[in-house]
């Protein structure tokens, strides 16, 4: 899965994006959410579109034009999910690193010691 799957897969949620840079391990958490954002827009008058997806703080930062309450708690959870999983592999992670704070598995953390 690469960004440009994501992008083309809900193209509707991606016409004012802007940034959207994170690892490959990340991107099955995107797409999760993603899913349930375009299931919810469905029924919304005022469709929630993405404006934002990044690394901020070692965890998944998504910024949201029209967004519910709802979504803001799916991205609270998608953005803890993704401090316990490698942003390059998707593999279980943690914080690594004491310049370069990233969140990344055992063998993606080797260069980062
Ligand atoms: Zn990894």
């Amino acid at each position: 899965m690469t960004i440009e799957d994501i992008e083309s897969k809900y193209p509707e949620l991606f016409t004012d994006c802007f940034d959207f840079s994170v690892g490959e391990g990340w991107l099955p958490i995107v797409d999760t959410l993603c899913e349930l954002i375009s299931a919810q827009n469905t029924g919304l008058e005022q469709k929630a579109g993405i404006i934002q997806i990044k690394e901020k703080f070692r965890t998944l930062t998504v910024y949201l034009s029209n967004g519910t309450g709802e979504m803001d708690r799916w991205i609270e959870f998608a953005s803890r999910m993704s401090s316990k999983v490698c942003e390059e592999c998707g593999r279980k992670g943690k914080l690594v690193g004491s310049s370069w704070i990233k969140t990344l598995c055992p063998e993606h953390s080797k260069n980062f010691k």
